[in-house]
């Protein structure tokens, strides 16, 4: 992600060589997961959305389920917590906590 934007930054701009960083309002959140996006701080330059996650594998029509979701889901299956208590734990973290549906 972070050569290839660099590589467009530059080609768009040859002038311009600031670094990239992370457009942090144009995060999108996928449970555990993250989509995102490198944006120039000096120029109007702005990268594609970039996964930051692995999606499982499944046949249909939708969007793919993180893996990382879905390996939580059976760690708290597989203990005496559910999603409520483990969200709770997560937010007195400091963590932010994924949405309910998101798991
Ligand atoms: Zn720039």
């Amino acid at each position: 992600m972070m050569s290839t934007e660099n590589r467009k930054h530059r080609l768009r701009n040859s002038k311009c060589r600031e670094d990239l960083v992370i457009d942090g309002a144009a995060s999108i959140k996928w449970g555990f997961g993250w989509t995102e996006r490198l944006k120039c701080t000096r120029c109007l330059y702005v990268g594609k959305h970039y996964k930051l996650f692995n999606a499982v594998t499944t046949k249909g029509k939708g969007r793919r389920s993180a893996q990382i979701n879905i390996g939580f889901q059976i760690g708290v299956a597989s203990t005496s917590i559910g999603n409520t208590s483990s969200r709770r734990i997560m937010n007195a973290s400091n963590i932010i906590a994924p949405t309910p549906p998101s798991m």
